[in-house]
């Protein structure tokens, strides 16, 4: 069988594919523009494992308190020379993105210190943590202030404001690498360093932290190479290349680290205690995947862009411009848009094929979300999966895929249940 008859029969046009092949003629300098990232990180993930003498041994379960685990340490130090950092803390004992960035504020926030956002409104989950929607446990119940420096209207930097923000109380600066549930572009890592070098220069001593959340592996440097203290992430997406079942990591400057672990366990124990349970592998063969993983979501994420903007739909970023993360907006300008998109993504699963997303109320999140994902690993958004909260302007967030080609049939299922449900015409 031909790989269109494969096509079709999945249900997949010809009219559809005949429209995908044409709009990827157009993407080849994208491609190779994102091959050549992805041999650049791989080089680097490798000579990583390579300068801590990774070995077998390093994949040993351990159990109970995991006193003197060999290969969880040695994992922390494969992260901080891929990051270029003193230290990391890289654990499956972080739960969740939110929770790495939860730890990294409050290991490093006292109460009467105050929290700057330099660049708009945090990711929703960060609303509770900061307590800017007032949530029991927030750093705001602790005692820590927040402030905020709105982005200007053309999403660049309002540095007048960021300088008038920083003041005695500014001890931690968090910066959003991603744009997340928003429609402002995602920060090159150069963009960031002109920022931190920014705050620095107002006051040198306040810490500078990252949420490189969907950012890692897109180019060839990272935040941390730029000035960050702190680079924070989830292991369900790009740094665990698909693999890590779950997890989360923050590196950086060694004393911030310490704090982390000490609150991640508990003081006097740090980064001592935590056994791995048996999954050093995954997370070792998910980082040496990542480059890799990552490049074929940043295609995917082309393509989509390339597709609907040529049917005239508003997408962030353009088609045409050089990626800072992996996630991909597309505004459809209405609900039925957004779930007829993700009922296509769901339709290209390799698991969960045959359920229908519908929107519904998610814990952490104000309006109700649709999302769409068949993944291996439950919420895993470096596998092939959309989604978006219900509400103006209506944008789906696409985003991932663990194969450039399964990408590429998600994107196709889309188009196909748009030109179904009459949303599209080709
Ligand atoms: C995903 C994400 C988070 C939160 O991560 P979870 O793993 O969903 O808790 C935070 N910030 C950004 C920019 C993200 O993309």
């Amino acid at each position: 069988m031909s790989t269109n008859s494969m096509y079709a029969q999945m249900g997949v046009s010809d009219k559809v594919l005949a429209f995908g092949e044409k709009v990827l003629e157009e993407l080849r300098g994208q491609f190779s523009r994102i091959d050549a990232i992805a041999e650049h990180n791989q080089a680097k993930v490798i000579a990583a494992m390579q300068e801590n003498n990774l070995a077998a041994r390093h994949f040993n379960l351990s159990t109970g308190y995991g006193y003197d685990d060999e290969g969880r340490d040695n994992l922390e130090n494969v992260y901080a020379s891929v990051f270029h950092t003193e230290a990391a803390l890289v654990r499956p004992q972080i739960t969740c993105g939110t929770h790495a960035l939860t730890l990294a504020l409050s290991a490093n926030l006292l109460p009467g210190d105050e929290l700057l956002s330099p660049v708009g409104a945090p990711y929703d989950t960060l609303e509770g943590v900061i307590g800017i929607r007032p949530t029991v446990g927030s750093l705001a119940e602790y005692g820590v202030t927040y402030r905020q420096a709105d982005l200007l209207p053309d999403g660049t930097f309002d540095y007048e404001a960021i300088g008038k923000a920083i003041n005695e109380k500014t001890k931690l600066i968090t910066i959003q690498r991603s744009k997340g549930y928003a429609t402002r572009p995602s920060f090159s890592v150069a963009q960031i360093g002109e920022l931190i070098a920014f705050c620095k220069q107002c006051k040198p001593d306040v810490i500078c932290m990252v949420d490189n959340c969907y950012g890692e592996f897109v180019e060839e440097l990272e935040p941390s190479d730029v000035g960050a203290d702190m680079v924070v992430g989830s292991l369900i997406k790009n740094p665990g290349g698909g693999l890590a079942p779950t997890g989360g990591y923050i590196a950086g400057r060694k004393d911030l680290i310490e704090r982390c672990g000490y609150r991640l366990t508990a003081p006097g124990l740090g980064r001592e205690v935590g056994s791995n349970q048996g999954i050093l592998t995954s997370f070792y063969q998910g980082l040496f995947l990542a480059p890799t993983v990552v490049s074929g979501a940043v295609k995917g994420a082309v393509f989509a862009a390339a597709c609907y903007e040529k049917l005239g739909f508003r997408v962030i970023p353009a088609s045409s411009e050089i990626r800072r993360d992996i996630i991909q907006a597309v505004e459809l300008g209405s609900a039925e848009g957004m779930v007829a998109f993700c009922k296509g993504i769901q339709a290209a699963a390799p698991v969960d094929s045959y359920v229908t997303p519908i929107p519904a109320p998610m814990p952490g999140y104000e309006s109700d979300v649709i999302m769409a994902a068949g993944a291996f690993v439950q919420g895993s958004s470096i596998e092939l999966s959309a989604d978006g909260p219900i509400r103006p302007p209506y944008a789906v967030y696409f985003q991932g895929g663990l194969t450039w080609y399964h990408a590429k049939l998600g994107i196709l299922m889309s188009l196909q249940k748009m030109l179904e449900a009459g949303l599209i015409e080709l």
